[in-house]
């Protein structure tokens, strides 16, 4: 509450729109501390005993003591960057997604984003309307490596996006118009030394490698699978004025030869990436580490203050109050990174989900698993407990989407939800036409 109180604070010295987007935020916020969300589906909520639904009456909110945050990018808790990921990163800083779910607000974004509230204010400033976002609308942005806005755009339509460009303390607001044609173009290419540097010769940007890359990350490891000699052919919608291309545009399709196998993708107008049957890419995460639902002793919070010293000290991962020997499973199919001790998070356990996501289970008291272990979703790795920093016994489970911790319970997770039914055949239609049309490119 501490947090609620000092937001007041601050927005009694700002200009009434601003109060008004702040207050729908600090009451969201509010709302997310009691507000238990149900990110299972139907059936498997059904299946949780009656007893889970409510939460059980507070206790000691156990967590780990406040003065010891632990550093989010300590080595030892991280999994380690391959070469196509230092790769991806080395020209141009990873760009991140959201699409606005209903009852979003900026202020709850940027909070389980754990982006900088202070640069949000940055952005009220420079744009009064900055705070009126959309259910379905589509941001994107970069952060440095200390986790600092570099770019945050938001697409307002079709034509026209907000680009807010940040310095020293600084900001720059504009509203971007999209003036040209778009055109389907085909970029192809022989991998020599390695996909990465093929990709950027054939003409595609990092980012729309790290695309690729990311929504590949199930079907194929560019990684580690892909050989010298294997062939790509990629669709990018590219938008020209007078003739001239003036962005490197969008990557609607991609078909990647390597020996006897052929990989093909295809963006559907939702904005994703299906295969040719139109069944999805992705593999589903949990938000829950447990097989029953414990009470949150301590969210997720980014901007978490030092009572005393004021210092930010910020907590990234959530906290669940539960009792010593718990089964913890993994929130999805995914590698064991990491599974030792450490002085402040005990025994613990990291494990990569695919390129995106990896999690981490700290403070355990026993290890089921070891690092190159291959685990499934639900699959027990351990039993909870107070090792390490801790108060008392509980489980502190993180979620990291690229290596920045990630609020668990409020991030939009991926579902592998395949293309609508009554979609599915047009998307199939067109999906083969283009497969047909980028493997024609890369006999002829
Ligand atoms: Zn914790």
């Amino acid at each position: 509450m501490k947090l609620l109180t000092n937001w007041l604070a601050v927005t009694a010295r700002l200009p009434r729109q601003h109060k008004l987007a702040l207050a729908s935020l600090s009451l969201l916020v509010g709302a997310a501390l009691v507000w238990q969300p149900h990110p299972f589906s139907p059936k498997e909520r059904q299946s949780l005993p009656a007893v889970n639904q409510r939460q059980e009456p507070a206790t000691v909110d156990h967590s780990e003591p406040i003065e010891q945050s632990m550093d989010a990018n300590d080595p030892a808790l991280s999994v380690p960057e391959d070469a196509l990921e230092q790769d991806i990163t080395s020209e141009a800083p990873r760009v991140h997604h959201h699409t606005v779910a209903a009852g979003d607000t900026l202020g709850e974004i940027f909070s389980q984003y754990g982006l900088s509230i202070g640069q949000l204010y940055q952005m009220l400033d420079v744009n009064d309307k900055a705070g009126d976002i959309r259910r379905g609308q589509k941001m994107e942005w970069q952060v440095d490596e200390e986790g600092q806005l570099l770019t945050f755009t938001v697409y307002q339509s079709i034509k026209y996006r907000d680009d807010y460009q940040f310095g020293q303390g600084t900001v720059d607001y504009q509203r971007l118009e999209t003036k040209g044609e778009f055109e389907s173009v085909t970029l192809i290419g022989r991998v020599n030394s390695s996909f990465y540097q093929q990709a950027r010769q054939s003409g595609l940007t990092p980012n729309q490698i790290q695309n690729l890359v990311s929504a590949l990350q199930w079907r194929f490891d560019f990684g580690r699978q892909s050989r010298r000699g294997d062939q790509f052919a990629v669709q990018v919608n590219r938008e020209f004025i007078d003739n001239k291309p003036v962005s490197s545009g969008k990557v609607t399709a991609m078909l990647y030869k390597s020996g006897g196998r052929d990989i093909f993708v295809y963006r559907h107008h939702d904005g994703r990436f299906y295969d040719q049957q139109g069944q999805s890419l992705d593999r589903a995460l949990r938000r829950y580490p447990t097989a029953k639902r414990y009470r949150i002793s301590s969210s997720f919070n980014p901007h978490r203050k030092h009572p005393i010293t004021g210092r930010i000290s910020p907590h990234n991962g959530t906290d669940f109050a539960t009792p010593v020997g718990t089964s913890v499973l993994a929130a999805g199919d995914g590698v064991v990174v990491k599974a030792r001790k450490h002085r402040l998070a005990g025994n613990y356990v990291v494990i990569k989900h695919g390129r995106e996501y990896s999690t981490r289970y700290l403070h355990l008291n026993r290890i089921l698993v070891k690092p190159g272990d291959h685990v499934s979703m639900g699959q027990r790795i351990g039993l909870s407990g107070n090792t390490g920093r801790s108060t008392g016994p509980h489980l502190h489970f993180e979620l990291l989407k690229y290596g920045h911790p990630v609020n668990a319970m409020k991030v939009p997770l991926p579902e592998a939800h395949p293309v609508p039914n009554d979609e599915r055949r047009a998307f199939q239609r067109q999906a083969k036409r283009t497969h047909q049309a980028l493997a024609q490119r890369l006999n002829g």
